[in-house]
């Protein structure tokens, strides 16, 4: 075991930082304030070779692994612009295609995510479903040589950015007649696909989407990886998922806490001490920063059982390292607005304005409690409980 990082790994930090620093927190959130996508910040990472870090060589990509990958995503967030999509586009759907696609489709899709000139949004969501996957209704039926997909998801993050959706959808097993999963690329702008957007009261520049499918014609060669393999892949492409959410997370909470330790050094209230003597703020502030730091070692952890193979390792540590990111950064945004008063709920300093944002981590793409029932479950070995 390695705590220190290599010095690839140590430059990679250094230059996202950089780019980070560029863009920064005033570019995010005036996007975010009107719901627009920080795409510049999306098209020169790409071309600086960040969002594809952990796509094969030979696709367009870095050749690293879901490490570096949470290197991008904690270093853009933790400068304050943080990209929601890196969790879907190259994590989950990159993966996907990367380790079960076919040479064509890696040919085909890989590269444009790599250097960000394509984007894969993900789509699993549904009303009725919810957190149940086993229960979505999206169906795919063969249709001559063709695929036929009906049915609708909630949710989905980025389809006005993406030029495909990653549908999870299912389909009935020739030999048991039982339905299965299938995951099908979706072109946005195929026959018979609309999406709306969703209201959301949540600052951030992604929006989320209802996708509706209705008799979409898909050729044999949208269906990504093996028909009958599709429930090995996507949990393949969803521990990639939390590790990315748990970066995410810890970059938005280390952001705020910079921000409510530099004001805690400069505002002085009584007696000519800066308000960071007093221990009231100081210690909720230490506090987070040992629980955003626990957070960042599980997900360093995840993100190597991950890079090393080991998938079932990784599932364990990637949902641990979600709950725990997200719970950090919660507090971390709340106890930074505590420690900026006023200022705090101010629009100039924009922080209540992550409120709602940090608590999207405590949702999706996991909730909460469905992590703890996978850790009851398959951690403690206690029953089932739905
Ligand atoms: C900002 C945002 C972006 C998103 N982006 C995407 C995307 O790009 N693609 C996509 O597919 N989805 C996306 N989602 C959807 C997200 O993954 C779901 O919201 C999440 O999985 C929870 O599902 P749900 O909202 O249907 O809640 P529900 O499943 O209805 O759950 C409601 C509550 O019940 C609890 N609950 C449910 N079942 C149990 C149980 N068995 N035990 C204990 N508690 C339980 C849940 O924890 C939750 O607190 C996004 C959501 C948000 C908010």
């Amino acid at each position: 075991m390695n705590f220190t990082e290599t010095e690839e790994q140590r430059d990679l930090r250094a230059a996202v930082a950089q780019l980070g620093g560029r863009y920064g927190f005033g570019y995010a959130n005036e996007r975010a304030r009107r719901r627009e996508p920080l795409r510049e910040l999306w098209l020169e990472a790409g071309k600086l070779g960040f969002i594809g870090v952990n796509l094969p060589v030979e696709y367009g990509g870095g050749g690293c692994g879901m490490y570096e990958l949470s290197i991008v995503q904690e270093e853009l967030s933790a400068a304050g612009c943080g990209l929601l999509l890196l969790v879907v586009s190259p994590a989950i759907c990159g993966t996907v295609i990367a380790r079960f696609g076919t040479p064509e489709q890696k040919q085909r899709w890989l590269p444009g995510i790599a250097d960000g000139s394509a984007i894969m949004a993900f789509g699993i969501t549904e009303s009725e479903a919810g957190s149940n996957a086993h229960r979505i209704s999206t169906t795919a039926r063969r249709d001559g040589g063709d695929w036929l997909l009906n049915g609708s998801k909630v949710f989905i993050s980025g389809v006005d950015q993406a030029d495909h959706v990653l549908i999870v959808s299912r389909t009935e097993d020739t030999r048991t007649g039982r339905l299965k999963p299938v995951l099908f690329a979706v072109p946005t702008d195929a026959p018979g696909f609309t999406h709306r957007p969703i209201e959301m009261d949540v600052v951030m520049p992604e929006r989320q989407f209802g996708l509706f499918l209705d008799d979409v014609r898909l050729p044999a060669e949208a269906l990504i990886g093996e028909e009958d393999a599709a429930l090995g892949q996507l949990f393949a492409g969803l521990n990639p998922e939390r590790i990315m959410a748990s970066a995410l997370a810890v970059g938005m909470g280390r952001f705020a806490l910079g921000r409510a330790v530099d004001y805690a050094k400069q505002r002085s209230v009584f007696g000519g001490v800066p308000i960071a003597t007093y221990q009231g703020l100081a210690h909720p502030l230490a506090q987070i920063k040992i629980e955003l730091e626990l957070a960042r070692l599980m997900m360093q952890k995840a993100a190597g059982l991950y890079d090393s193979g080991d998938d079932m390792g990784a599932a364990e540590a990637a949902n641990m390292a979600k709950y725990a990111a997200a719970e950090a950064s919660i507090r971390a945004v709340d106890q930074a607005l505590q420690t900026l008063g006023g200022n705090g709920l101010a629009t100039e300093y924009g922080l209540a304005s992550l409120l709602a944002a940090a608590r999207v981590a405590r949702i999706a793409p996991v909730s909460r409690e469905m992590v703890l029932n996978f850790v009851a479950q398959s951690s403690l070995g206690m029953p089932k409980s739905y």
